[in-house]
């Protein structure tokens, strides 16, 4: 046993883990904050990507009514907009009036059927999110900064209608795992008929720019949320028409040229919630390299590479071009024309290739699958138990059709490689913020990763456990 060497890396993980705990107060809370652009990124807010754009229903722009519109793309006005707020009954928790009475009687709703709501966080100031912003930005750089803390200014807890709640003992507070919680689940069903709506749902990163937050209520007054919910809409974007639903102009294919129909950002990742690189012009010319992301187009502008929305792209030529990954490994060639395959854990079959897409329904570990087809950017068309669906190619082994023997992982990045933390760095028990934190990685260490990467994370090992890390903080 290499005693001293894993004794120093354990602890400088613990001590690291500890420090962020004692510096950080907050953390949970901010992992719960909107995460938007810097300043300069602000000043590109009239871009298009993702799918925020004016809508069809008005959106109310005025801070001081309870209806008004907050994200990324729709900063308060003015930006450091202070409401007039109250304390929440029996907490130091605030909001404006008419969302603190709303909460209480929520409350007191729940304490009737044996749920015990607690208020974690209410109103936050403009100067007091810049404190957080700016101390994360220290911390982890802005990019990271950006994807779990708000730029002030365009938190919704700015407009004292916004709060956080969680269980009285804890339990899960601010984790995925909330929703499954007694309070989790009440709040879930219930808060629409005292006003309140969850505001990031599931599997809606790419339409509100924010990942998974079960906790996250957000105030709208009784008859507003009422019709948000009865509509189905899964977010206020997309109540409001505003939502990344699929243009016309979308490129059927993936390789060759196309043409931006509007000034539109390039990111470093496929989603609105990743860095900006430029903002290419509208009518300008582009080249696909070949990857797809859920509706987001990997490409190359003036020698960068990034991602944009396929919304704002128009075909020019598309070559009939092979399979972009066929080139790297021969063995590669056995999983293009499978018939079938074995899972290799319990894999969610999802109704498009990509995370954000709706889960059709989960196949057991070991399970055998058809393969319907081509392979799309790692995910699978494949048929079980009678549903259609598409499961990531990471999780699939024992490829047959021709008695090949399979390739189990994405060729992009199935090499057993590894990589360096640049930054302490949480790993967590999924692909996203909202995931728990297993540890923090220091600085500087070595990972070893484990498979494909899922929505900018990669699964990794480190000090013998499991876990994601966001990528950007790996090289
Ligand atoms: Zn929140």
């Amino acid at each position: 046993m290499k005693l001293p060497r894993a004794f120093k890396t354990s602890m400088a993980a613990v001590l690291s883990a500890a420090l962020l705990a004692t510096v950080l107060p907050a953390t949970p809370a901010l992992a719960a904050a909107p995460a938007p652009a810097t300043s300069a990124v602000q000043a590109q807010a009239l871009a298009v990507d993702g799918g925020l754009q004016i809508a069809a229903k008005k959106i109310q722009r005025n801070p001081s009514k309870d209806d008004v519109f907050v994200n990324k793309k729709y900063p308060l006005s003015p930006v450091k907009y202070a409401p007039k707020t109250v304390a929440v009954k029996g907490t130091n928790v605030r909001l404006k009036s008419s969302a603190a009475k709303a909460y209480s009687k929520m409350a007191k709703a729940a304490a009737k059927d044996g749920v015990k709501i607690r208020a974690v966080s209410g109103y936050r100031s403009y100067n007091r999110q810049a404190e957080l912003f700016n101390y994360y930005t220290r911390i982890y750089g802005k990019s990271y900064a950006s994807r779990i803390s708000a730029v002030p200014g365009t938190s919704e807890h700015q407009t004292g209608l916004a709060i956080d709640v969680g269980n009285a003992n804890g339990a899960c507070g601010l984790q995925a795992c909330f929703a499954n919680t007694p309070v989790g689940k009440w709040v879930g069903k219930n808060a629409h008929k005292y006003g309140f709506i969850m505001r990031y749902q599931k599997g809606q990163e790419s339409v509100t720019g924010y990942s998974y937050e079960p906790w996250h209520f957000r105030y709208l007054g009784t008859s507003l949320a009422k019709s948000v919910k009865n509509s189905g809409a899964k977010s206020l974007e997309a109540f409001y028409g505003v939502s990344g639903k699929k243009a016309k102009s979308t490129p059927k294919q993936t390789k060759g040229t196309a043409r931006t129909t509007a000034n539109l950002n390039m990111r470093t990742g496929a989603g609105a919630g990743n860095r900006l690189l430029v903002t290419i012009p509208k009518g300008k010319s582009v080249q696909l390299t070949g990857s797809k992301k859920s509706g987001w187009y990997q490409i190359r502008y003036s020698s960068k590479t990034g991602w944009v929305s396929g919304k704002y792209l128009k075909n020019i030529s598309m070559p009939a071009a092979p399979k972009k990954d066929s080139k790297k490994s021969a063995p590669q060639k056995s999983t293009s024309n499978a018939k079938s395959a074995k899972t290799t854990a319990n894999l969610n079959m999802r109704a498009g290739a990509g995370t954000s897409h709706r889960v059709v329904l989960t196949i057991p570990n070991g399970k055998k699958v058809a393969v319907r087809g081509a392979k799309k950017s790692g995910w699978y068309p494949v048929k079980y138990a009678g549903k259609n669906g598409w499961v990531s190619g990471t999780y699939l082994s024992n490829f047959s059709s021709s008695g090949t023997a399979p390739k189990t992982t994405n060729p992009k990045s199935s090499k057993s490689s590894s990589k360096k933390t640049i930054a302490n760095l949480n790993m967590r028990s999924g692909a996203g913020t909202g995931k728990r934190v297993i540890l923090t990685i220091p600085k500087g260490k070595t990972v070893t990763i484990r498979g494909s990467k899922k929505s900018g994370w990669y699964p990794v090992k480190y000090a013998g456990k499991n876990g994601w890390v966001s990528g950007t903080y790996l090289r």
